[in-house]
């Protein structure tokens, strides 16, 4: 059988063997023929031209240089490791440099040997170098080759030690293709192949591998890359079908008397357009009997909350429960405050569930809830648990949605007979290319539009040298009456530096604004969760001027008189998350400041990210931006999804075959919803291949 071949395990290829297949699993996760076929060379080298030394420009794309490497040194301070090797040849030398790996760098390399270097050129302070270059000892064929497209492979230490670098992975690769192309089945239908004048799977996957030139490479990898979109927008879209035809929703026929008297009575503001527009949305998303299932993208202050107060109350309105969840007890004790202050003059039952209520409570309001007494609840994952069950859930509102996973979410979702409607709310803005991507089966709704009369944040650019000014700045604004939060990073790696760098910090701020006419708070993740909650309040009371605090504070806290955001080390910090931290002030009448710090000489990339800050204050702008510089793999909440494990499109730039893909994954749907019609059996059969697991299947909401 075909399928059995390629799914021979990879130590029966010659040249392989038990231990070199050990190796091959668990550096790369390559367990079949099937595995290795589908690695796929992540660039291509021109080996029939070398560099010297002298000609090496920055701007070069990846070059080879023959040399020979001297002086590895090992470089550390507090911050940042480097190996560097020196490269020479007749011509100069240069630096090499490694942020990783030293254990097996040191004594791989010996003088006197020629070595044939592949790297790309960087500018690092004025000199150029290259990191993490592949070096190959230099051999005659090297030499003498014409070979214009060298695929590379990436390997590992591991591997390397074990003779299979880039190049002894080709040869394997050269070994099974010929063997293994007549099983290669073709995983696209016809008719879209021609239509979309796509080469054949068999075609592809030689190519892709040993290219003969330009245009046969340029062919595979746009097949490789639709594919892959192709069958990711296929099964979202299919869900998405699913879910409507198969669930049922509850519908919310009327506006009834507490959404009328909120809006009438309690509400101090009159709506944005924006705001009305999705309300408008989930309005009629409750009307159709179908599910809803919707994303409210609103960047941070834009009003997401009293939105997801007013669809709460269309449910209750018509006679059903809803409740609302938030990734931490802070943040749900702060709706809760802020929701019971809206809607407890309407003579709504509301409660607040989190992992610290206390359990004769708890009891009570599980009790409540199930009996239907308890209109709305608030709270934590507590949420989610299996005590916790609900007369009639019409509405589950998601705050800060990328803090849960998915799994998470389908429990609530299961919590009653008739889905409740489901509202995703994030304040992390999403390029269109990746919410098309994670979020294909939901509909989106956007805010995209602050409510009149803020200020926007001015955000500043200091380095560490200038801090004194900075604390002046901090005393002014601190006899203002306002309150200053002063944030550090913690990063895991490097935690136990971190939370001595927060520390040091908070000594001197102490130090600086000395008690009894200043008092400092400090929060970190180290801290028990009492301790945390009572700083917190603290500050939130007024009690304490100053905020120190990590990225604990990141997620939706709101203390109106807060208008200085101090971010130390800011280079350290990812886009999405300065604009989160920026988003903590700048929520109350007066102007308000972020003040980015960092030390003096900063990467290309860090500069970037501090510009675009300063010059935008527009989320979505920045979410490009973020998009642009960082791929989408680390885009913050994407890790968890594993949809975003793509392998050959990248959304910051394929956004055209995204939505070719998408396209005609509609049509191909539109015609045949269950993939039922002959010429489409291909598809089906590749699907189930791809996403076997029942969870995708499932809802992603
Ligand atoms: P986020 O979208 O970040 O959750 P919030 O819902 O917390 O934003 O709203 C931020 C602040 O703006 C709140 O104090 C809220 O009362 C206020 N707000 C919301 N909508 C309006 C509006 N249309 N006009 C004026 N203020 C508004
Ligand atoms: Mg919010």
């Amino acid at each position: 059988m075909s399928i059995s071949y390629l799914e021979t395990p990879i130590e029966f290829l010659k040249g392989v063997g038990p231990q070199r297949a050990d190796m091959l699993k668990k550096e790369l996760e390559i367990f079949t023929f099937h595995d290795l076929l589908h690695f796929f060379p992540f660039r291509y080298v021109d080996r029939s031209k070398f560099y010297k030394v002298r000609e090496v420009r920055a701007d070069l794309p990846y070059i080879q240089i023959r040399g020979y490497i001297s002086n590895i040194e090992l470089h550390g301070d507090r911050r940042t490791t480097r190996m560097t090797a020196v490269l020479s040849d007749e011509t100069g030398s240069m630096q090499l440099v490694w942020f990783r790996g030293f254990k097996w760098l040191k004594g791989l390399y010996k003088p006197g040997v020629e070595y044939v270097v592949f790297g790309k050129p960087n500018i690092f302070g004025r000199k150029i170098n290259l990191a993490h270059p592949e070096i190959e000892p230099c051999t005659a064929d090297q030499l003498y080759t014409t070979v214009k497209m060298q695929p590379v492979y990436n390997s590992t230490e591991k591997l390397r030690a074990r003779g299979l670098d880039s190049r002894g992975i080709n040869k394997l690769i050269k070994t099974l293709l010929p063997a293994a192309v007549p099983y290669i089945e073709e995983s696209l239908p016809p008719r879209l192949m021609s239509t979309l004048k796509l080469p054949g799977r068999k075609e592809t996957i030689s190519d892709i591998h040993f290219p003969s030139d330009e245009l046969s490479l340029k062919r595979a990898v746009a097949r490789l890359k639709f594919e892959e979109l192709f069958y990711i927008q296929l099964s979202l879209l299919r869900q998405k079908l699913l879910r409507l035809e198969k669930s049922s929703g509850h519908i919310f026929s009327k506006i009834g008397d507490l959404f009328n008297g909120f809006y009438h009575d309690r509400l101090s503001f009159s709506l944005t357009s924006a705001q009305k527009r999705v309300l408008k949305e989930i309005r009629s998303d409750t009307l159709t009997g179908k599910q809803m299932n919707r994303l409210l993208q609103g960047d941070v202050g834009s009003g997401k909350t009293v939105v997801a107060v007013m669809s709460m109350l269309m449910a209750l309105d018509n006679g059903y429960q809803a409740c609302l969840m938030a990734p931490t007890e802070i943040l749900a004790f702060q709706h809760y405050e802020s929701v019971s202050t809206m809607l407890q003059p309407l003579g709504v039952q509301m409660g607040l569930l989190t992992g610290s209520t206390r359990s004769s409570k708890r009891r009570k309001m599980l009790d409540e809830l199930q009996q239907g007494r308890l209109q709305i609840i608030l709270g934590t994952h507590a949420l989610i648990e299996d005590q916790v069950q609900f007369h009639c859930l019409g509405i589950a509102v998601i705050d800060e949605q990328h803090r849960f996973g998915v799994a998470q979410r389908a429990r609530l979702w299961e919590k009653s007979q008739v889905p409740p409607h489901v509202l995703v709310m994030t304040a992390t803005p999403i390029p269109r290319t990746l919410a098309m991507t994670l979020y294909g089966d939901l509909d989106v709704s956007v805010i995209d539009e602050l409510p009149p009369g803020r200020k926007p944040i001015k955000t500043v650019h200091q380095t560490d040298a200038q801090r004194l000014k900075v604390f002046g700045f901090m005393r002014d604004q601190i006899q203002k009456g306002r309150q200053v939060y002063v944030v550090y990073p913690l990063i895991q790696e490097s935690e136990a530096l971190d939370l001595k760098d927060l520390t040091d910090g908070y000594e001197s701020i102490v130090r600086e604004f000395p008690l009894p006419e200043y008092a400092v708070s400090i929060v970190h993740g180290k801290m028990r969760p009492a301790d945390k909650d009572y700083e917190m309040q603290r500050f939130v009371n007024g009690q304490t001027q100053i905020m120190v605090a990590t990225t604990v504070i990141e997620v939706g806290i709101d203390v109106p008189n807060a208008s200085v955001m101090v971010i130390e080390s800011a280079e350290r910090f990812g886009l999405s998350q300065l604009h989160q931290l920026r988003g903590r002030v700048g929520r109350g009448a007066d102007q308000s400041y972020c003040i980015l710090m960092t030390k003096e000489q900063l990467s290309n990339d860090a500069r970037k990210r501090i510009n675009v800050m300063v010059a935008s204050n527009d989320g979505f702008e920045i979410a490009e931006t973020d998009l642009k510089l960082r791929g989408p793999g680390d885009i913050q909440g994407t890790q968890q999804s594993g949809i975003l494990d793509l392998k050959m499109a990248d959304l910051t730039t394929d956004e055209h075959i995204l939505k070719l893909a998408r396209k005609h994954a509609r049509e191909i749907l539109g015609e045949d919803p269950d993939l039922s019609l002959s010429e489409h059996k291909i598809i089906s059969r590749q699907l189930s291949r791809l996403y076997p697991e029942k969870l995708f299947w499932g809802r992603i909401s």
